[in-house]
């Protein structure tokens, strides 16, 4: 798996400083600048508008994506709120089936107030894709793998379907980092992280980024950033960079434990079900493999019935029940009741997020530890001579 990526991630961006030669980026602890006379400055005015250490993580998150702009946010939703403020009333967008909660909620309870729509779409279909592009469709917004069921989109058959009908094409990487997948080589034109999870990777930051390609988007994007305001601070680009700095040795172990897991668990009596798309036997896997370098840290699971997953959820040792992802440290989580819990039964159900499904972010901890952990708490949730424990 070793690349010259891995190289980029430490040397890339700006990592030193001209007057005093810090191996690391300094963290610019200021809200604005002296200038020199009216009308001249060093290219720093105010750190809404542009920041030493914000520029830092700005420059690596685009060298890694492969992209000439870069833009860091406070969070996630700061920068898909941001993108979103592309859009003018009357314009729709396209996403994903299963798209993260939020990024439902802000378009259903913030940006649908302001007359700008979505239509959910399972982009993995092309066809359903393409008649859904009707001329008010301004934008396609794909997450891939898709939570929690770890759908796969085909990247560059969308990009080129949006290419020709001139509409955006947007992924939120979040669960690939550019270190598995690069969608804007593959022809995607926005490219949005929550780097609270992979990117930062150590689950003591929240921020949010954004990478394009092209010059006049990048000016649209940089007005909004520096007008809405929801700018990364200094003392978390500093983490951000800090922690991308091992995302190459993080992705592999992730990639290797949840790969490890998966092959276990779905030989496993208990388990019903495996969802993930590193799995040769997943109906994703080849789509996957065409457009990413590894099935990522997320897998999902349903337990069969003669087993309780209440049970089961709090009898593991090692593996913490908690929101969130792609941190050093395993995670679990229940989408009926936790991530998903705000799409009505009925629709999260036909939607294939069942009771018992169990969503594991796979951290980088020692797998056999896991696989041990989970088939203790797998043996406890066994229901007591039919009866539940
Ligand atoms: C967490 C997450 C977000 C939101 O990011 P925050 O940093 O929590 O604001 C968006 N998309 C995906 C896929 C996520 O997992």
């Amino acid at each position: 798996m070793q690349s010259s990526f891995d190289t980029t991630l430490i040397h890339g961006g700006l990592t030193t400083d001209p007057r005093t030669g810090a191996v690391n980026t300094p963290i610019f602890q200021t809200s604005t600048y002296a200038q020199d006379e009216l009308g001249k400055h060093k290219g720093y005015e105010y750190s809404r508008t542009k920041n030493p250490t914000r520029d830092g993580i700005e420059s690596l998150i685009a060298e890694c994506e492969g992209g000439k702009y870069g833009f860091a946010f406070a969070s996630g939703m700061a920068a898909l709120g941001t993108i979103l403020s592309l859009f003018k009333s009357g314009d729709c967008l396209i996403i994903s089936q299963n798209v993260y909660g939020g990024t439902f909620r802000i378009l259903d309870k913030v940006f649908k107030n302001f007359n700008i729509n979505y239509k959910i779409v399972d982009t993995r279909d092309l066809n359903e894709l393409s008649s859904a592009l009707t001329p008010e469709v301004k934008a396609v917004l794909i997450e891939t793998p898709a939570n929690p069921l770890l759908s796969v989109t085909p990247l560059a058959k969308v990009a080129e379907l949006c290419k020709k009908k001139g509409v955006l094409s947007i992924v939120d990487n979040t669960f690939m980092t550019p270190y598995l997948q690069q969608p804007l080589k593959l022809g995607i034109d926005i490219v949005v992280h929550s780097a609270t999870k992979y990117l930062g990777g150590h689950s003591d930051l929240v921020a949010g980024l954004v990478v394009v390609d092209d010059e006049n988007l990048a000016e649209r994007i940089g007005f909004l950033q520096n007008s809405i305001g929801g700018v990364l601070a200094p003392f978390d680009s500093f983490l951000l960079i800090r922690g991308m700095k091992t995302l190459g040795l993080r992705m592999q172990r992730h990639c290797e434990n949840a790969l490890f897991l998966a092959e276990a668990l779905s030989e496993h009596k208990a388990v019903e079900k495996v969802y993930y798309p590193g799995l040769k036997s997943d109906s994703e896997y080849e789509v996957q493999s065409s457009q990413a370098r590894g099935g990522g840290g997320m897998l999902s699971f349903i337990l069969k019935p003669e087993y309780d997953y209440r049970i089961f959820f709090k009898s593991t040792r090692i593996i913490a029940l908690a929101e969130s992802l792609g941190g050093v440290e395993s995670l679990l989580c229940h989408p009926a009741s936790m991530t998903h819990a705000s799409i009505p039964k009925d629709l999260r159900e036909s939607m294939g997020i069942a009771e018992n499904l169990i969503r594991l972010s796979v951290g980088i901890e020692y797998g056999k530890d896991l696989l041990e952990d989970i088939n203790q708490a797998i043996e406890q949730a066994k229901s007591n001579n039919g009866k539940l424990k």
